[in-house]
């Protein structure tokens, strides 16, 4: 069901302590951590609590949790001395999800010149 923990699902694990992590910051609602595999110095990733498989899907079904996702990767940023960084939301597997429970990126702490926008 939405919004409950799946058994199979790392983020999940994440937010119950099964699998450890290197938590930045912490929300009622929201954690944020450093990914495991980063592409920039600063790499981290801000997620719900709950469970939602990506990020149109959590705003349709919590939009304040969404919302404090947001809040939450810019005071992250800033809390690594980051003015400038770029947020990512990978929706689908065409797209490069690999895990299916709503998350964005945040990434910065070097010139980000490539994207495709
Ligand atoms: P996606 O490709 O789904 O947008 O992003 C998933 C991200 O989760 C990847 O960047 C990957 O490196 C990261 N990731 C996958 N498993 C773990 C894990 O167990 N711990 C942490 N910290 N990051 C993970
Ligand atoms: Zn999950």
């Amino acid at each position: 069901m939405a919004g409950e923990p799946q058994a199979d699902c790392v983020f999940c694990k994440i937010v119950s302590g099964d699998i450890p992590a290197t938590v930045v910051r912490r929300t009622d609602r929201t954690l944020t951590f450093r990914d495991i595999n980063p592409q920039a110095p600063t790499h981290l990733l801000v997620i719900p609590r709950v469970h939602h498989p990506n990020a149109a899907e959590l705003a349709a079904a919590e939009p304040g949790i969404a919302a404090e996702l947001l809040v939450e990767a810019g005071a992250a940023a800033g809390d690594d001395g980051l003015e400038s960084y770029r947020l990512i939301f990978n929706t689908g597997a065409d797209a490069g999800q690999t895990v299916f429970h709503a998350h964005v990126h945040v990434l910065g702490g070097e010139p980000l010149t490539e994207g495709l926008v």
